[in-house]
This record gives C-alpha cells, sequence and structure tokens, in this order.
C-alpha cells in the first residue's frame, strides 16, 4: 500500500473516531475493516534504516583506523543499521578491526568457483567476513560492461551463499533530459533482481548516475518520485515482499543533505561513496537516519 493511501486511511479514522493516536500517528481499533492494511502500512513504515558505506577503490590498512572509529561511534547509534563496503583485500583485517559492525565487498560473480580469473565468489566473501555485497554499480555496469541480468545472477548467488545483496541501479544525465528516468530505473530493477529473496536478503540502492561523486543531488521531488516507482516495481515483482525491501537512496550524500533525503517517503536508507571513508563525516550521515 503506498504512502498516500495509507494517509488518506489514516485521516478517515481520525474523522470517523476510528483511531487511537499515538506518538507516530494514528492506530485503528482492531474491528476496523482495513485494519489489517493498515497494520501492513505500519509496519512497511518500520523498516529499519541501512547507511551502507562504499569506500571503492580506497584504502590501504592505514585506514581500517575508520573502520574501527566508524564501528565504535555507530554501535551507540540505535534504530539504525550501518555497513561498510571495503576493497575486497581489507574485508578480512576489517571484518578482525570492528568485530560485530556489518563488513561488505563491492561486487562477486555468481559461480562458486572455477576459471574466473580474478574474480570472488559470494563464499570466498562471506568467507572473509563480508555480511553483504554491493552488485551492479553503476561504475561496474559502465567499466565493465555488466548487464541487469549479470547482476540478478550475482544477487541470486549472493544470497544463496547468506550475504545481503544491494542492488544499484539508477539512470544517467541523457536518460532523464529525456524524460526516461523512470521507465530506465524501473527496468533495470525488474531484470536485476534474484529470482526469488526475502526482505532481508535484498536491498535495492537508486544512485543517479549523474549524481554520484558530484556534489549534485537529485531534488526531494525526484528522489519521492523515483523510490515509489521502485516500492511500486518490487511490489508488481515479488508481491508483499515488495514492501519489505529497503530502498535506499545513494549519489553524494553528505552531513548536511542526509536528514532531508532520508526523510523522503520510501528512502529507506543510503549508499555513500565519498562521505563513508572517514569517521568524521560518515557518523552524522547514520546519526541523520534517526534525527
Ligand atoms: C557511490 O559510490 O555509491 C556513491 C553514492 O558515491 P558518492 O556518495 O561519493 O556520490
Amino acid at each position: 500500500m503506498g504512502k498516500h493511501l495509507h494517509l488518506k486511511l489514516l485521516s478517515a479514522l481520525e474523522a470517523d473516531g476510528l483511531g487511537i493516536k499515538h506518538s507516530q500517528g494514528w492506530y485503528p481499533f482492531i474491528a476496523f475493516a482495513n485494519a489489517p492494511e493498515i497494520i501492513e502500512s505500519e509496519t512497511k513504515m518500520a523498516l529499519k534504516k541501512l547507511i551502507a558505506g562504499n569506500w571503492k577503490m580506497n584504502g590501504s590498512r592505514a585506514a581500517l583506523a575508520e573502520v574501527t572509529a566508524i564501528s565504535v561511534a555507530a554501535s551507540a547509534i540505535g534504530h539504525v543499521e550501518s555497513a561498510l563496503a571495503v576493497p575486497a583485500t581489507l574485508i578480512a583485517p576489517a571484518f578482525a578491526a570492528a568485530p560485530g559492525f556489518s563488513i561488505g565487498a563491492q561486487d562477486c560473480h555468481w559461480n562458486d568457483a572455477g576459471a574466473h580469473t580474478g574474480c570472488l565468489s559470494p563464499g570466498m566473501i562471506k568467507e572473509a567476513g563480508a555480511s553483504f555485497v554491493i552488485v551492479g554499480h553503476s561504475e561496474r555496469r559502465t567499466d565493465n560492461h555488466e548487464t541487469s541480468a549479470e547482476v540478478a545472477k550475482k544477487a541470486d548467488a549472493a544470497i544463496q551463499a547468506g550475504l545481503l545483496a544491494i542492488v544499484c541501479v539508477g539512470e544517467t544525465d541523457a536518460e532523464r533530459d529525456a524524460g526516461k528516468a523512470v521507465a530506465i530505473v524501473t527496468g533495470q530493477v525488474r531484470d536485476s533482481l534474484p529470482g526469488s529473496a526475502n526482505g532481508d536478503q535484498l536491498a535495492i540502492a537508486y544512485e543517479p548516475v549523474w549524481a554520484i561523486g558530484t556534489g549534485r543531488t537529485a531534488s526531494a521531488a525526484d528522489v519521492a518520485e523515483m523510490h515509489g516507482a521502485i516500492r511500486s516495481e518490487l511490489v508488481q515483482q515479488m508481491g508483499d515482499v515488495g514492501h519489505k525491501v529497503r530502498i535506499l537512496y545513494g549519489g553524494s550524500v553528505k552531513a548536511s543533505n542526509a536528514a532531508e533525503l532520508l526523510h523522503i517517503p520510501d528512502v529507506d536508507g543510503a549508499l555513500v561513496g565519498g562521505a563513508s571513508l572517514k569517521a568524521d563525516d560518515f557518523i552524522p550521515i547514520i546519526k541523520a537516519a534517526i534525527a
């Protein structure tokens, strides 16, 4: 159920005296005919936000102190999940430097093993200490010509190995200018989805390509439109599970814009590049998710 319908039902409850107010809105009396729908909507609204950092090809052992600092500060922040996708060489040391903190990889192969020089399987990543993997980042779609069909296979394999798969999608500047952004992105979502997943195994990261590392961010209205469209596509493809899949926004998220972005409907977290490299930049973003 969409946010607008949710609000409409809540207003109806208020007008009819059929609800009871609590700190975040109205709860219906149990006998109200639409109660299951409303409760489902309340559940959907309660998705715990995920703030994931993506270090890309940055960081050496000298940067492990930042991983530790981030994990220590993040552990004191409740009601939000945080995570760091580090270069593959740092997965095991980062896991050791930040016990209990969620460390991830930035890519994986879809096969378990075999003749794929330079690649890592989801099982290898997991064994090194990763609990999640980013797949289909636009830099890989561009630099390595990865297709959505390959991204779907990677997401599938990651989930089979017990990892959370964060599937990235996003339109280019030219696609947005041509008015095709929503069609392109919902098409990428559809074609990049794994065969099956539950809400804990999959997240989607909407990252407009033109906003990554550029200092430009999408407007709140554009983010709301796109996240709503992605949610609809997820529900169409996955049924109710689609309500439980977190949709992250990515693209020049920083402390100064995080609160606004993270409070847009259907924004269930953020994928953060440059601003995740230092605890001083990343921790305020994690805090913004609960403010
Ligand atoms: C990213 O790499 O996923 C990203 C969003 O980068 P940045 O935050 O630096 O734009």
